[in-house]
């Protein structure tokens, strides 16, 4: 199955702590069906001193299931399913509520 969501979508999350925000795909994990979404499930890590390193809080973002995003449609801006179709031999998605292609 090809993937509906790849690096650089925009979406949206539909839940959790992180529910509502709208943020950058950065990665994207097809066989884990997981995705890295910029400033989505944040955690903040507790790192020792070690050497050269003054440690403290680091702040990193952990993939979170692509179950819980929905792509944001660039034309109809709302958080949308998306459909494949073939448009002169390439496969593209499509929005599933205006139909406006969102690959170029
Ligand atoms: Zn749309």
């Amino acid at each position: 199955m090809a993937s509906k969501i790849k690096k650089g979508d925009l979406v949206k999350v539909l839940s959790g702590k992180d529910k509502g925000k709208q943020d950058k795909v950065l990665e994207v994990f097809p066989d884990k069906d997981k995705l890295l979404v910029d400033n989505v499930n944040k955690v903040k890590r507790h790192t020792k001193p070690t050497q050269g390193h003054a440690g403290g809080i680091i702040e990193k973002l952990l993939p979170l299931p692509a179950a819980r995003v929905r792509i944001v449609c660039p034309a109809c801006k709302a958080a949308v399913r998306v459909g494949f179709k073939t448009v002169k031999d390439k496969k593209v998605r499509y929005c599933k509520k205006c139909a406006a292609v969102i690959d170029k």
